[in-house]
């Protein structure tokens, strides 16, 4: 099935990200450097001049001053900017840009085909369907990618991050020759491990609920009622009944976070506006003349939707229907 164009500029924007990620140690765009106990950012050499005053090349009051302009300032402004974004228009970063969600949705897809569930945890299979009718086969088979590919990702990884703290020609240098340190192997050694773990059993599970940045962010999106969401036009909700031919709903399998997506905002905590459930429903009802029934609302729409979506609910709940 080719991917809506939605979901085409997305994956383009996660690859661009992860490439960005896996280069910016390479080019001292930014990393801390171990050996040389000072930061790089955009090539310069960043200090927050602790050593200066231990030495006592500075005084007190230059080391605060210092330390508010090159740390407390740049951290918080970053911060700010990311809940800003998250303010108005949700975990964007997760969705469109974390090199970790790449990884959760790459891992889904193969446990998905391997298995019928895009996790392990998961309680019900999903319909060997895609949105757009086209049959998607289980092959056990596919097992022989997921482990591998979570080992790949673990140590990429795990060798990206090294690199961060590292001089990076020193550590690729070390590994191609396998004459890294002991501490540089061991390092890569655990961190491919727990990676992997993670990668298998706990992707999903760790956007949901341990992510700090992720979770600043649903906070923040959470707040504003007039933010972005996934809206569903509720009064259609008989619509769904013959979704992907009745073995629907669509929008709850293909959701990379396991939510469903036609619930109320409360509910979608986690979501990280990766569209999937907008553009599965798209392909489903491509069709209808009436069109999708979700799509993304902001402002005075989402206030809106989600009053409409709480009266609704109480309606159908008196009549005994459910989503
Ligand atoms: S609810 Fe929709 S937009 Fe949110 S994470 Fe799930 S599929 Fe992505
Ligand atoms: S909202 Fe769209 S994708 Fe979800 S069940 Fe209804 S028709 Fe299917």
């Amino acid at each position: 099935m080719s991917k809506p164009a939605l979901q085409r500029q997305r994956v383009f924007a996660q690859i661009a990200f992860f490439i960005l990620f896996a280069l910016t140690p390479v080019f001292d765009l930014f990393r801390y450097d171990l050996t040389e106990r000072h930061a790089y950012f955009l090539t310069f050499q960043w200090h927050i001049g602790i050593d200066d005053l231990i030495a006592g090349r500075i005084d007190a009051g230059t080391a605060a001053v210092n330390l508010i302009l090159f740390l407390f300032l740049p951290v918080l402004g970053t911060l700010a900017l990311i809940i800003g974004v998250a303010w108005k228009w949700g975990r964007l970063y997760c969705g469109w840009l974390c090199p970790h969600f790449s990884v959760v949705e790459t891992i889904n897809r193969l446990m998905l085909q391997a298995t019928g569930k895009h996790s392990l945890w998961d309680r019900k299979n999903t319909p060997p369907w895609e949105p757009d009718g086209s049959p998607m086969p289980r092959d056990r088979r596919y097992w022989l990618l997921v482990v591998p590919v979570a080992i790949a990702f673990a140590f990429s990884w795990a060798a990206v991050g090294l690199t961060y703290l590292m001089p990076p020609f020193g550590v690729y240098h070390g590994l191609l020759t396998f004459t890294l340190s002991r501490n540089e192997a061991l390092f890569i050694t655990a961190a491919t491990t727990v990676l992997t773990l993670e990668f298998l059993f706990a992707r999903h599970l760790f956007c949901r609920y341990a992510c700090a940045i992720g979770l600043f962010q649903s906070f923040a999106w959470i707040a504003n009622r007039k933010a972005m969401v996934v809206g569903f036009e509720r009064p259609r909700l008989t619509d769904c009944a013959d979704c992907l031919g009745g073995h629907g709903p669509a929008c709850d399998a293909v959701c990379p976070m396991r939510l469903k997506p036609r619930n109320v905002k409360r509910w979608m905590f986690a979501c990280t506006q990766c569209g999937q459930c907008v553009s599965a429903c798209g392909t489903v009802n491509r069709q209808r003349p009436d069109g999708p029934l979700l799509r993304w609302v902001s402002d005075e729409e989402a206030k809106r939707n989600e009053a409409r979506f709480s009266a609704q609910s109480q309606t159908d709940e008196d009549a005994g229907v459910r989503p």
